[in-house]
């Protein structure tokens, strides 16, 4: 199957044909055999729809800052809002934030934000009313939510430092403070704000509905990378919400922690994702341009960049397979979460800079694909815990010393 005319190596007296992206079988250790034949029929449905749909059509959005709607409409036709709920297993799941993000890296943090941290938080610890209401049309991508833990000055130490208060008044809350990089918050029916308790200090989780009076939400621009996401500052001005909209189950942080472990192993489908599209790239590029009168395919040193961005994307696609194997046996901790999450990212960015270099100066504009993965990949290395914050959470689990502080 490997053979040199399959891989588009032979060259003949006719013009070369093109040879465009994706490579199928740049899944060398098959993971796609791992999945049960309904869901291996489904993913290559939606592999096909990614990338022949989605891959080429984002790149104007992500140089234009802009949201493509019509995009999302189609995504939702292929239930990719309703991962968390459908009864897919761990891996499929995993490999579709993989083939999103192959096919664009912000949509698939919105495919991911949406079903880890927005569905998945209103299905584990909604009440049966706040299910009822937003489910349906989360599900159907008809709703967006957006995340908002972050704020203008608490990042890495959120946990200890979130300053956003909640205050009971009679029968409502009254939500004060910021928050900020907030993903889809421009554009969202709500956004689950974390806010501190003022009355016992606990951090909860709250559905302010972004129509609601002393809510402001303001698009982030220039951003290198996650173009396509419109990330916000929101200001919470004294904003005023029914009891109900507290999350029963996220009256304390802890609460949260499991599905906050999960998004943090989601951004490792990402990596493995970013990585697959980027030697896609690269082999296309390097068997069609020709330098010294030869394919760039043909020089040691291209085919060495090419076997190592494959590789890193094969180690990174096959750490995380043995994550939904912890994760769908309910054993996955944070320190598993937190190794997969910066060492597949640390590969991503070393694949995404050599991918940039083997385009040479076409490596720098978005046409041919390749810049937008640089740009995005320093977004996979930092959002939901930076690299250094995951590894020093690994590290203290294996040592028993913590380094944070
Ligand atoms: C494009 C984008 C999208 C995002 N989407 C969302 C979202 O939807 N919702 C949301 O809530 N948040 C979101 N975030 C926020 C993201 O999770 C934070 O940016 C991230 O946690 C880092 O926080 P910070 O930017 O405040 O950096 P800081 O915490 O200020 O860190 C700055 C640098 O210092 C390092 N550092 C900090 N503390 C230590 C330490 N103790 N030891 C060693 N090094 C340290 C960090 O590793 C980093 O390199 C998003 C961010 C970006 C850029």
């Amino acid at each position: 199957m490997l053979d040199e005319k399959a891989a588009g190596t032979v060259t003949s007296g006719a013009a070369p044909e093109r040879v465009l992206p994706p490579y199928p079988e740049a899944d060398l250790m098959h993971v796609i055999d791992l999945l049960p034949a309904e869901e291996r029929a489904r993913y290559l449905e939606i592999r096909e729809f990614l990338q022949t749909r989605i891959r080429a059509a984002s790149i104007d959005y992500w140089n234009r800052e802009e949201f493509p709607f019509g995009l999302l409409a189609d995504m939702a036709k292929y239930g990719l809002g309703g991962l968390q709920t459908d009864g897919s297993s761990k891996l499929f799941k995993g490999l579709m934030y993989t083939e999103v993000a192959r096919a664009d890296v912000s949509l698939s943090a919105l495919v991911g934000i949406h079903n880890e941290l927005i569905v998945g938080m209103i299905d584990e610890l909604g009440s049966p009313e706040q299910k009822r209401k937003w489910l349906p049309g989360l599900e159907a991508f008809t709703q967006l939510g957006a995340f908002a833990l972050t704020e203008p000055d608490h990042g890495s130490d959120i946990a200890g430092g979130l300053s956003t208060t909640a205050r009971r008044d009679g029968g409502e809350w009254v939500i004060s403070g910021a928050k900020r990089w907030i993903g889809a918050a421009t554009i969202a029916d709500f956004a689950l704000v974390w806010a501190r308790d003022e009355a016992d200090g606990h951090i909860k989780g709250f559905i302010v509905e972004s129509d609601r009076p002393g809510y402001t939400a303001t698009k982030i621009s220039n951003k290198i990378g996650l173009r396509i996401m419109q990330n916000a500052d929101i200001v919470l001005d004294e904003v005023r919400i029914p009891e109900e909209n507290l999350l029963p189950g996220a009256a304390e942080f802890s609460r949260a922690n499991d599905l906050l472990r999960d998004s943090r192993a989601w951004v490792g489908w990402q990596a493995a994702g970013i990585q697959l599209a980027a030697f896609d790239i690269a082999r296309s590029y390097s068997l069609e341009r020709r330098q010294f009168g030869k394919e760039l395919a043909r020089f040691q040193l291209v085919q060495q960049q090419l076997a190592d961005i494959l590789g890193n994307a094969n180690a990174s696609l096959s750490m995380m397979v043995e994550l939904a194997r912890i994760q769908q046996a309910g054993k996955l901790q944070m320190v598993q979460a937190a190794m997969c999450k910066a060492t597949t990212t640390r590969l991503a960015r070393s694949s995404v800079a050599m991918g940039r270099s083997l385009l040479g100066g076409n490596g720098i504009t978005t046409d041919y694909e390749m810049a937008k993965l640089f740009g995005d990949a320093e977004i996979l290395y930092t959002y939901e815990g930076s690299y250094e914050i995951n590894s020093m959470i690994v590290a203290r689990a294996v040592t028993g010393k913590s380094a944070f502080v």
